[in-house]
């Protein structure tokens, strides 16, 4: 990792999360509102040990680019004959349930507190690899989603990740979603990417030629990180990688 620009350190802290402490008032909140899993709904804790136990790795080989399981190892046969903004997208775990229905509460069922169990699959999967980068940031929602939301969940789970293993983080609104996009998941794959083409821009300071990780919770077809990482590059990265806590496998329309 190379040291960055003090313009840019400014914007990316290495987050520190503060565990929660076991105060009276959230015992007591345990007690009124008990803890649900996320993945089968037992009582006592966010994502229990058994359906923790069910997430499964994308099986490998993986193709280099695009992180889909592949017949032997290189590029898928899409990978091969295009060319990408991100060099390449790799999930911790495959999108299955009981991980997908996690994910989904996460996402749109108000459970922010589920960042928390979900960072920690990102931050198991970068502590296994030998790849590093400058930079982490996550995939912006614009104004408006974030407002109805409450939370951006890639933005909670680059926290955790970076946290755990010591990567800047890029803080929130220095990149940015700088139009309404619709939700991918009611889109096919040729709708998609012009869903989210030019959506997004970088306003910090030039990149730099800076190798930048972007995080999101799911990767489908790859448009919305596509579309991260051509804002980013033209900004000055050197180097765009994607990880996801899930990588889908079905087509358009399979995963949020
Ligand atoms: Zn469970
Ligand atoms: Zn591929």
């Amino acid at each position: 990792m190379s040291p960055l620009p003090r313009a840019l350190a400014a914007l990316a802290p290495i987050p520190q999360v503060a565990k929660a402490a076991a105060t009276i008032p959230n015992q007591l909140l345990n007690l009124l509102f008990p803890t649900r899993c996320a993945g089968c709904g037992q009582m006592g804790e966010l994502f229990c040990p058994a359906c923790l136990a069910q997430v499964q790795p994308v099986p490998p080989p993986v193709c280099l680019r695009c992180g889909r399981p592949v017949a032997s190892a290189g590029r898928c046969e899409g990978c091969a004959a295009g060319q990408f903004y991100v060099s390449a997208i790799r999930g911790a775990a495959l999108y299955a349930d009981p991980l997908a229905q996690a994910i989904h509460r996460f996402k749109y069922e108000g459970r922010p507190e589920l960042h928390a169990p979900l960072g920690e699959l990102l931050a198991g999967y970068w502590r296994g690899r030998s790849v590093t980068v400058d930079l982490v940031a996550a995939v912006p929602l614009h104004a408006k989603r974030l407002a109805e939301r409450g939370f951006n969940q890639s933005d909670l789970l680059a926290t955790v990740l970076c946290s755990q293993v010591q990567l800047p983080c890029v803080q929130p609104g220095v990149f940015c979603r700088t139009r309404e996009t619709q939700q991918q998941m009611l889109l096919g794959s040729v709708e998609r990417r012009a869903n989210v083409q030019d959506a997004f821009a970088w306003r910090g300071p030039p990149l730099g030629g800076c190798k930048v990780l972007l995080i999101d919770d799911v990767a489908t077809t790859g448009s919305t990180l596509e579309a991260c990482a051509q804002a980013l590059l033209a900004a000055g990265a050197g180097k765009v990688w994607a990880l996801t806590v899930a990588r889908a496998l079905g087509g358009p329309g399979t995963a949020p």
